[in-house]
């Protein structure tokens, strides 16, 4: 089976995948993982890629569009296997289909994990962080046992910066807007499945099964 999965910073699409692709026997590829092994072998367009990366400047999307090719045509992705973070726009949605069709790959579903924005927020901003060794907790779903304190340092937990509720929601906002016109792209060609985040993470994961074996 042959997936791409998305969804917004919060949605839980990191553990969702992790599950699912031991449940499917698919191979899990993540954008990260791709262009460190693509750097790391040596490859060329993983050379490429380097030289962009030490510029400082983005890898052009016939560069990242390469690695992808070649990733999937290696033989442990011939029984399936699950697209993380990428593509990332309609472009790069069109580059991926042109370059499944000239592997003779199908792909069989897109997999969105939709969760409320104010959900997201709750999520987002609720984590805390020790200062001293760096374990990190949520106000909500994973709090300390001391409120502000530490479980195994005692240290003083904190917010990161780029957990405030500021910069939460321009996060949230640039991603939606982004996306948008991917997720309607997926939607025109009958392969979109919505799944609803905002469940547990074994219902979750229970309800992708269930819409992928459709
Ligand atoms: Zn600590």
């Amino acid at each position: 089976m042959n997936l791409l999965i998305m969804g917004p910073p919060g949605a839980g699409k990191g553990t969702q995948a992790e599950v699912l692709v031991k449940e499917l026997k698919i191979t899990h590829i993540s954008t990260g993982d791709m262009f460190r092994n693509a750097i790391k072998e040596g490859t060329e367009m993983g050379k490429k890629a380097k030289e962009y990366m030490d510029a400082g400047q983005l890898v052009p999307d016939e560069v990242v569009i390469g690695m992808v090719k070649d990733r999937l045509a290696k033989p442990d992705c011939q029984n399936g296997f699950l697209l993380d973070g990428f593509p990332r726009t309609v472009e790069q949605a069109k580059a991926l289909d042109e370059t499944l069709a000239s592997l003779n790959i199908k792909l069989d579903g897109v997999i969105n994990i939709v969760v409320p924005l104010d959900k997201l927020m709750v999520r987002l901003t609720g984590r805390r962080v020790c200062k001293e060794c760096g374990a990190s907790y949520h106000v909500v779903f994973n709090p300390p046992k001391v409120e502000g304190k530490c479980n195994s340092c005692g240290g003083e937990l904190y917010q990161r910066s780029d957990d405030n509720e500021e910069s939460v929601s321009t996060r949230l906002k640039a991603y939606e807007e982004k996306t948008q016109p991917l997720i309607d792209y997926y939607q025109a060609k009958g392969l979109l499945l919505n799944i609803n985040g905002d469940q547990e993470i074994s219902k979750v994961l229970a309800d992708i099964l269930a819409a992928v074996k459709k």
